[in-house]
């Protein structure tokens, strides 16, 4: 019956074979590797499932799957792939969670390299620890860890990460590879900035540990580095004590520059909120979506009202972590760093709820659009940082005029602001000069067949923001040239080639995400 199954995969799929060409390497010499028994090679339900992930938008099928059961089965791989030992060179691709809109945990006609195993094979294991010279604790995590299973695991201390994704089922090794942010980052910074200390395993096939202190380089070019630099296995994360509540906030606007000035305040403030961020509501993009179910039925129909009156709305959120100890303050608190903002009157909605069940807090839409089969449909996103001196002109240009007018996004909308002094100029990440600038994304959804209207208004997002001088950088960044990729990285592009020359010099790893070509 197996072979029987893959026999259909086999010519349903085939077409798509041969438009990306015959796998590299020869099936025969992999069976004779001391690995094979943890590969899947062929067309084989391991190779469909990693040729896709959640964006949807392109299929690659790798030549082999691997499922280590350590980290030396990786060290081994990458050793074959550098030893010419089954033909030249191949592409190896950690795959953290395969959460990545446009391929980039790919390796067409190379292995994949299914982290998640390693977790099942339990090897990564989630240790807190106390560093008593320096009188703190820290998080050791395998790269292969989901976030959720961070803050759990940590949580049994009474701990915590500081710095967050909005959305917990990534992998630890996935987000360092990018930076991730959320409402937390003005605060703490993105993640890349909360790691102590890191494992990874080279495109030398060499397993270095690597700080700010020790082997440095390869520290700063992993973190944010797209996963072109090494294979994280393990990263030491910053842990602080955990707060069991939070007071959380929308408030709305008409005005976008009252939105943003606010915004700003608020990530000025000493000792001020904990997580800020802002969401566009519009009748595309109604109050409640996957990423939130914040307002009860009640208050959406007259939300909605406030919608059709402005045709689009600003939505503050934002939230102040509380324990036991400062149950009492907290509101005051809340009261007095909210003083002075300009959002439209009375229409204020408050939350109270469990510190897990703020960070948690999309998981919940996650299922319920799993359940109706709408959570596996195209994902054309675009991220973007916007400097601050360009975002009234992005309102403008981006909101109002190419997103409100055409009428075409599904899905939320997300802008906020954070600030450049929580990142690290050394690590490989791209961001704008100012010192300020927003985080924005259009995290939309679509049917099989019309995602490229939205692929196509997110080109002529991206080129008016060219033609306007606006000067953002994408966040998850996804180009078809190299011309592209050295635009992106600007200044930073020659140091990011010379640590690919150092780390990866036969440029095996993370070839979905196209950057060496
Ligand atoms: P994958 O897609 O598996 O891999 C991404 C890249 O990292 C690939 O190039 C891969 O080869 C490489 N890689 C994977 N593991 C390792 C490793 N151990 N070592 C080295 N390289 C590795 N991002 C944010 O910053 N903030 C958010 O709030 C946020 N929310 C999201 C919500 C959803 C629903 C989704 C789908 C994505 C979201 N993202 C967010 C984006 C997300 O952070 C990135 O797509 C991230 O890469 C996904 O992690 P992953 O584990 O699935 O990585």
């Amino acid at each position: 019956l197996y072979s029987l199954g893959y026999l259909i995969i086999f010519f349903t799929i085939s077409p798509l074979v041969s438009i990306i060409g015959k796998p590299s390497i020869p099936y025969e010499v992999l069976f004779h590797l001391d690995i094979a028994t943890r590969l899947s090679v062929n067309i084989s339900d391991a190779t469909i499932a990693t040729s896709t992930d959640f964006g949807k938008l392109v299929q690659k099928i790798p030549a082999a799957v691997l499922y280590p059961s350590s980290i030396h089965d990786i060290i081994k791989l990458i050793n074959y792939s550098n030893n010419g030992a089954i033909s030249v060179p191949f592409g190896v691709a950690a795959r953290g969670h395969g959460h990545s809109v446009r391929g980039q945990a790919m390796s067409p006609n190379g292995v994949v390299v299914v982290m998640s195993s390693l977790k099942n094979n339990n090897n990564g294991k989630i240790r807190v620890l106390w560093e008593s010279c320096l009188g703190f604790y820290y998080a050791d995590v395998g790269g292969e860890q989901l976030w959720i299973d961070v803050l759990h695991a940590t949580l049994e201390h009474g701990l915590a990460p500081v710095s967050w994704t909005d959305y917990l089922y990534l992998s630890v090794g996935g987000t360092l590879s990018n930076a991730g942010i959320s409402g937390q980052t003005f605060k703490y910074g993105p993640q890349i900035s909360n790691v102590l200390e890191m494992d990874v395993i080279t495109g030398k096939g060499q397993l270095v540990t690597c700080s700010k202190q020790t082997n440095s380089e390869l520290f700063f070019a992993v973190l944010g580095g797209l996963g072109q630099f090494g294979i994280i296995t393990r990263a030491r994360i910053v842990v602080e004590k955990a707060p069991t509540r939070v007071k959380w906030v929308r408030v709305f606007y008409s005005d976008f520059s009252k939105f943003t000035k606010d915004q700003e305040k608020l990530i000025s403030i000493n000792n001020g909120m904990d997580y800020v961020e802002g969401s566009l509501m519009m009748n595309q993009s109604p109050p409640n979506n996957w990423r939130s179910s914040f307002f009860s039925t009640s208050n959406q129909s007259k939300i909605i009202s406030l919608i059709s009156k402005y045709g689009i709305i600003y939505c503050l959120e934002m939230v102040k972590y509380y324990d036991d100890q400062c149950a009492n303050t907290v509101d005051k608190e809340l009261q007095k760093m909210m003083r002075g903002l300009n959002f439209l009157s009375g229409h204020i909605f408050k939350k109270d709820t469990t510190f897990v069940h703020f960070l948690n807090r999309v998981r919940s839409g996650e299922l319920r659009l799993q359940s109706n089969g709408m959570w596996d449909v195209p994902h054309p996103w675009l991220n973007l940082f916007v400097p601050k001196s360009s975002i009234m002109d992005f309102n403008v240009g981006v909101f109002l005029d190419i997103i409100l007018r055409q009428n075409k996004t599904t899905g939320p909308i997300l802008v906020y602001p954070t600030t450049r002094k929580k990142w690290d100029d050394r690590m490989s990440v791209v961001i704008p000069e100012e010192d300020t600038f927003y985080c924005v994304g259009l995290l939309h959804s679509s049917g099989f067949n019309d995602w490229e209207v939205l692929d196509g208004q997110n080109e002529e997002i991206i080129n008016y923001c060219e033609k306007a001088g606006l000067n953002i950088k994408q966040y998850l960044p996804h180009y078809k040239s190299k011309e592209a990729w050295m635009n992106h990285f600007g200044k930073k592009w020659k140091i990011f080639q010379q640590r690919k020359s150092q780390f990866d010099p036969k440029m095996i790893l993370s070839p979905g995400q196209k950057i060496f070509i």
